[in-house]
This record gives structure tokens, sequence and C-alpha cells, in this order.
């Protein structure tokens, strides 16, 4: 024996699951509310033609009734439709909607799951639909619920097309009886609908926006007569038909500030799938680690959510901006997303966007894409990091800011410094206090970039590890003396063992390296050093809170070609010798940080008792 039937849904079971589960944040079913409006009207649209009425959706606010009603004149209900897409949850009149319809605009249906309407239940103890079908003919329902399960129709008393719903709101909802609160719903998810949506609350000034300006009552009475959204958001236009002032002005009005973006780019796809937005590039203050852009994920110009993750590329998440995506469902979970191989192109086309946006600045207009350098490239930087392929996409247009304020690409960093640097890149981490050392460079006319900001020391491993080059080699400007020596025999004769027994000594430091070199710049007697490889993974580990404190290693490196040190080396005097060794390392410690307070004072003090000997000779 064999029966078929269908599996049935308990209302009982399922619903608790929609209010608490489906939905996390409680303010969608405004949301969900007006969308159905929306849909109502652009179904009506879609069948009727342009008929010059006035289409819209409005929400009142009655706080004495303690109601939230959404108004729309969209194409109503009949009792059979009500029965069919109210009375059964999970059923949409989208599919169908769309399968009976022959005309060629089917982009603005937001519907999909048939859920939303009973969002209604999270913040209402009774729900009513009165409405009324554009058919001919068609009979006013009346449909009431008090829990999303058990309900009552009847035959209504509306006479115009269209529908109302009007939620009672439950106690512990009574936010949303409050104005301002559902304005900011709206401003927030329904700001871009397509359809006019106005807000009315009765017995209580309309709300404004909050930056608004109150002029005259005139005025006044004006702007409650303005819908709340923008049925023509920028990003669904024509890129070719934007102006810059729009773009900059759609930008303030999405993230309230007065700031303005460095560039954006206009995301307009439609095949293989559809995508819309404009994602725009902040200034970024230096040190990025705090800083949080902001993308907002639209559907169909229906507010979904902020900064989803699994869509944008991580570290694209810097940048502000919309996209709007129709294809991508309003209410699935993240997990889903995330494995989702469609969510996967769309990431990587919107990586590829951004790295032709700043390809074509570079190669197009090089010094305004320097003038952003400063703000983007933490960014850029992050973002080879983080992606490969990204990296692959612009490395052509990386640059490096040198301590003199120039920009410049690798290749042309080599070929300018050919020769003198062994294909090493100098780089110095604070301007100010590495000064004498990177000047040590430039006096050279050796090129030093800056690498300031905490990504850079990421980037540069990045580059010397992990990009695939094999001849980039960052090295700071105390790490080592390989660009400043010069060939000469003068001064060879010194004895490097005698020269650090006596440093040891003096310094009281048996662990001291010395080491003897000819170094270029004759004034220069003494440099101290620290293993470039060292001292990064010592920052690294101290970046990551590792309690180990790695020790440093430093190198005393003395300058056989100066005259003090032949002189240091040559003397007799042990006392004045050893007061000498203390001084020459202080020296070479203040030229890359200041000294401690003990250190200081012993310093000022040795150095006091040095200008009284010279003091006494002349
Ligand atoms: P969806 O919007 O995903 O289709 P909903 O649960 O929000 O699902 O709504 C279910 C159905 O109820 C809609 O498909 C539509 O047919 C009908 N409906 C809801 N609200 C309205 C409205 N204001 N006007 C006309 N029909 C509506
Ligand atoms: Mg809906």
């Amino acid at each position: 024996m064999e029966t078929k039937g269908n599996i049935s849904i308990h209302a009982q079971n399922i619903m608790p699951v929609i209010k608490r589960w489906l939905y996390s944040d409680k303010d969608i079913f405004i949301r969900e509310m007006v969308s159905n409006g929306c849909d109502a009207v652009t179904k009506y649209k879609m069948l009727q033609g342009e008929t010059g009425e006035d289409l819209r959706v409005t929400v009142t606010v009655d706080k004495a009734a303690g109601e939230l009603r959404f108004t729309d004149n969209g194409i109503g209900m009949t009792a059979e439709e009500v029965e069919k897409y109210i009375n059964q949850v999970a059923f949409s009149s989208a599919e169908e909607f769309l399968k009976n319809y022959t005309g060629d605009d089917k982009g603005g249906i937001i519907g999909h799951f048939g859920l939303g309407f009973y969002s209604a239940f999270m913040a209402a103890d009774k729900v009513t639909i009165d409405t009324l079908s554009w058919q001919e003919g068609a009979e006013p329902v009346l449909w009431e619920s008090e829990d999303g399960m058990a309900f009552s129709m009847r035959t209504g008393g509306r006479k115009q097309r269209g529908t109302t719903i009007t939620l009672h709101i439950f106690e512990e909802e009574k936010e949303f009886l409050d104005g301002y609160r559902v304005r900011q719903v709206l401003d927030r998810y329904c700001g871009y609908m397509a359809v006019p949506i106005y807000l009315e609350t009765i017995g209580e000034e309309p709300p404004k926006e909050e930056d608004h300006v109150t002029g005259t009552e005139e005025e006044e009475k004006k702007e409650a007569e303005k819908p709340i959204n923008d049925t023509h958001p920028l990003w669904l236009k024509n890129p070719k038909e934007c102006t810059e002032e729009e773009y900059k002005e759609t930008y303030r009005k999405l993230f309230h500030t007065f700031e303005e973006p460095l560039f954006w780019v206009h995301l307009n796809v439609d095949y293989p799938f559809n995508l819309k937005g404009i994602l725009y590039f902040p200034r970024i203050k230096k040190d990025f680690g705090g800083q949080e852009g902001e993308i907002k994920l639209f559907n169909r110009q229906v507010f979904v959510a902020d900064n989803i993750k699994e869509v944008i590329p991580e570290f694209l998440m810097l940048l502000k901006g919309v996209i709007d995506c129709p294809d991508l469902p309003l209410n699935v979970s993240r997990s889903f997303l995330q494995n989702d191989g469609y969510v996967k192109k769309l990431s990587a086309h919107i990586t590829k966007k951004v790295a032709d946006k700043l390809n074509g600045l570079f190669n197009t207009e090089r010094k305004q894409y320097e003038t952003y350098w400063d703000d983007i490239h933490p960014f850029v930087k992050y973002g080879c990091v983080r992606d490969q392929k990204f990296y692959d996409m612009v490395k052509d247009s990386l640059l490096l800011k040198t301590s003199a304020g120039e920009y410049l690409t690798l290749p042309e960093y080599k070929a300018r410094n050919e020769g003198k640097t062994e294909s090493k890149i100098y780089y110095t981490t604070e301007a100010s206090r590495q000064a004498a050392a990177v000047a040590l460079y430039t006096s050279r006319g050796i090129d030093v970039a800056v690498m300031d900001t905490l990504i850079d020391m990421n980037f540069m491993s990045f580059m010397e590890f992990g990009s695939g080059n094999k001849d980039i080699q960052f090295v700071r400007v105390d790490a080592d003396v390989s660009g400043l020596t010069e060939e000469s025999d003068e001064g060879k004769d010194i004895d490097q063992a005698q020269m650090e027994a006596l440093f040891r000594d003096a310094l009281n430091d048996q662990e001291l390296t010395v080491k003897i070199e000819a170094l270029a710049d004759r004034g220069l007697p003494v440099m101290l050093t620290e293993e470039e490889q060292v001292r990064r993974y010592k920052e690294m580990s101290a970046i990551y809170g590792q309690d180990f404190a790695f020790p440093s290693k430093y190198t005393l490196v003395l300058n056989r070609l100066c005259p003090t040190v032949r002189a240091l080396a040559a003397m007799e005097d042990q006392d004045t010798a050893k007061l000498l060794c203390k001084q020459l390392f202080d020296l070479a410690r203040l030229s890359s940080r200041p000294l401690e307070a003990e250190d200081l004072k012993d310093f000022i003090a040795r150095s006091n008792q040095l200008v009284a000997k010279l003091a006494e000779k002349a």
C-alpha cells in the first residue's frame, strides 16, 4: 500500500522559530511591512503602466491607539489571495506573479520567501489586514490575527484600492510608537527603496532628520510632505551620468558626514551577475588599526546589513560604500554566504574593480595618485598581504614614499640607487628619531623609504618572502653599514680584538660586539647597528604581546676612517680612553633613540667633564 501527500508544518511550532531565529534584529519588521507595500505598488505599476497616480507607502505612528499602520495604494489582495499568500506561511506571490507577468521590466520585486509578513508578530499582539484588490468587482477583505497562528477573515469596508496593515504594538516594544525611533529605522532600511515612503505621526510633531535645520513653519510643513527616501539611488544610475558632486553628496548622506571621500569606484555589472554599488576611499588615519570602513549591503534598494564580511573581501572593509545585489538572499545565515561560490565570484569581481581603479589612477594621473598615497597606502598594503591576487593586480602601482617626500615605485627606487645599495631598500620607521642615520644615507644620494605604519612591517615581510619576488630586501637605516662603506686602507692596522676589549671594559658589558669598518663619512666615529631580522622578530613578538622579552643584540661599528677612532686606538691614557668609549657609545645610542633617565644623567655629567678638559687645554 502506498500513500502520498505533502508534509505539513504546524504554525505553532514554526512561529517561534521565525520570531526568534530568522530575524535577529527586531526592527526589521518595519522593513518587511514597508517592502511589502512597495511590492504591491511595483506590481500595480507593472500591470497598469504609468497612470499618473500618486503611488506611495505611508507609515503612520499612532501613539494614542498604540498602533503602527502601513498603508499602500498598490494592487491589494482578494480574499483568495489572502488565503493563499497570508494564510500559508512561506508562500510568496512573487514567483507566480512574475510567471504570469509578460512585460519586460521584471527587476523590481523585493519579496521572495513569503516569510516577511510574519515578522509583524515580533512586535504586535494583534495584526489586521484591511485590503481591496485592484481587480474589477473585488470584495474588500478584513483579516485579523493575534498570534500569527489563529486568524479570522471577513468582508471588510475598504473603498480605496490598496492595503493597510495595522500592528497593535505590545508593551515591551513600545519604542516603535515613537516617531523618532520609527524614522531612524526607516532611514536605515528604507532610505533608498523604489517607491516613495511617507512618515506620518498622529498626535506628535513629525520627526525630522537629525541634522535638519528648522526653518519657518511654512517650510516645516513642506518638509513633512516629502518622502523619507530617495527612490533613485545614485549607484543604480549609469556612471556616465553621475557627477562628482552627486557622488560626494551620496557619500555624505549615506555616512552622515561632512568629510569628503578621496575617490570612488562605481560598480555597475549586469552580467554574469547583477551587482551595483559605489565604493569610496575614505581618508585613512595614520594608524589604521582602529579604523573601520562601512559597507552597506542592499538588496534591490532595501538595506540588509552592514559589513557582511563574507561578501566583501576583508581588506576592503576599510572602504566605505554601498553594494546592491539582488541575487543575495535577504535572510540567509552568514555561514551559508561564506561557502557560496556565487559570493566568491562577487568578491573577486569587487577586488578586481578596486585594483583597476588604482592602476587607472596610477597610469593616467600619477601626480594625483601620489597625493592619495598617504591615505590609501595602508589599505593597499594590507590588501596585498591578505590577498595574493590583489597584489598581483596592483603590484606595479605600489609606491615607496621617501624621507624627502618623493614617491617611487620599486623599480624606480632600484634604478635610482643602482650600484649604491646592493639592491637593498633602505627604510626608516621613524624619520625624526632616526634622522642621523637617515642623513648618512641621503647625504650619499641614497633614497630612504618611510615605513612608519603598523602594516609596513607585514608588508615588507610579504614583499620579501610571500610575494614571489626574489630580489627584494628591506633594511632599516641602522641595521647594517653596507651602504655606507668605502674602499680604503686607512686605519687598517687598528686591532679589532683590542678595541673590543677596551669598549667591553669601559662599558662593563662583556657581551658587546665591536666591528671595525671604513665608513665614508669621516666625521662619524661610531654607529650602533642591530641585525634586521633579529630586530623585526623582536618587534613582532612585542606587538603580539609575548611575555618573553627577546634580548637586544647590537653591534658597535667603529669607523677606522674617522680620526677620533684612530686616536682612541693609539691612546696611552686609559682613563681618558674609557671616558671616550662611554661617550662614543652614548652618542651612537642617541642617534636612534633617546637615552633613559640614568643614562641621560651620566651622559650630561660626562659631557661636562669633557668640555672642562677641553677648556683646560686651550
Ligand atoms: P514575500 O514578500 O517574500 O512574498 P511576505 O510574507 O512578506 O512574503 O508576504 C507574503 C505575500 O503576501 C506577498 O507575496 C504578497 O502576495 C502578499 N502581501 C503582503 N503584503 C501585501 C500588501 N501590502 N499588498 C499586497 N499584497 C501583500
Ligand atoms: Mg515581503
